[in-house]
């Protein structure tokens, strides 16, 4: 809808710096996130804890991953909060703290599947949305830059090898307690990279006009530095 004013009033305007970063699992997305939130002070919105947070709760609802219309009607009230301050990085469900539930391979694996559904990203849309504009913030995702903020000044698009992705992931997963071994994580990725890839509904792509950067042959410092440096530069900080 367009107003009188020549704004598309359906599509968000940034009052303040948002950066959109998108990429398959294990290219390093999170951990370059959070930290490139951190050394511009911006609130880091991880959108993949939507999703996971939606197959937990149609879990504990016993409804199916498979279902569509009714994990529809679950993603239009879903009762998620993300922690600020003291709280930073966590995520509550009703209240209740979910941040490391939502990070088994099995909820990752529902996360996949229930992102694919039509009816599940519509509902999720405007609550991405409403989040981004709640101050400066990295938003980190799938389709960030292609769909959610196709407005977002700076748009990130993060790549690296699969069997480097693979070893980041099963890495990560050890270091959080979580038992697996690196070819059922490999499995698991390819698996979800599929889904993602596929789906009818907002597939993971690269917007046409994000900064394309590949972190297989680049140590986190060396990434962050790099990022930040094209972050203060498009925008002005
Ligand atoms: O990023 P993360 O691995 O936590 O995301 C979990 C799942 O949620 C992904 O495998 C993907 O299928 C889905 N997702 C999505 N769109 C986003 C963020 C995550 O489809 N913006």
């Amino acid at each position: 809808m367009t107003t009188t004013l020549g704004i598309d009033a359906e599509r968000p305007l940034f009052p303040h710096p948002v950066i959109a970063i998108d990429g398959p699992a294990g290219a390093g997305k999170s951990t370059v996130a959070r930290a490139l939130a951190q050394r511009l002070a911006f609130f880091l919105l991880d959108t993949g804890a939507i999703y996971r947070s939606l197959a937990l709760l149609a879990d504990q609802q016993g409804i199916s991953w498979a279902d569509g219309p009714r994990l529809g009607e679950l993603a239009a009230t879903l009762p998620i909060r993300f922690g600020r301050g003291d709280e930073d990085g966590a995520v509550f469900l009703a209240g209740e703290p979910v941040t490391t539930a939502i990070r088994t391979p099995e909820v990752s694996l529902g996360a996949s599947q229930v992102s694919a559904h039509p009816e599940v990203r519509a509902m999720l849309l405007e609550l991405q949305r409403q989040l981004a504009r709640s101050g400066p913030c990295v938003v980190e995702g799938r389709d960030i830059g292609t769909v959610v903020l196709p407005d977002a000044p700076l748009k990130i698009f993060l790549t690296a090898s699969p069997e480097v992705r693979a070893a980041r992931r099963q890495k990560e997963l050890t270091a959080r307690g979580v038992k697996t071994d690196a070819e059922a994580t490999l499995r698991e990725q390819q698996e979800r990279d599929r889904r993602d890839l596929t789906r009818a509904t907002a597939p993971l792509k690269c917007a046409d006009d994000a900064v394309l950067y590949d972190t297989s042959e680049r140590s986190l410092d060396q990434v962050i530095d790099e990022l930040v440096g094209i972050a203060k530069q498009r925008l002005g900080l």
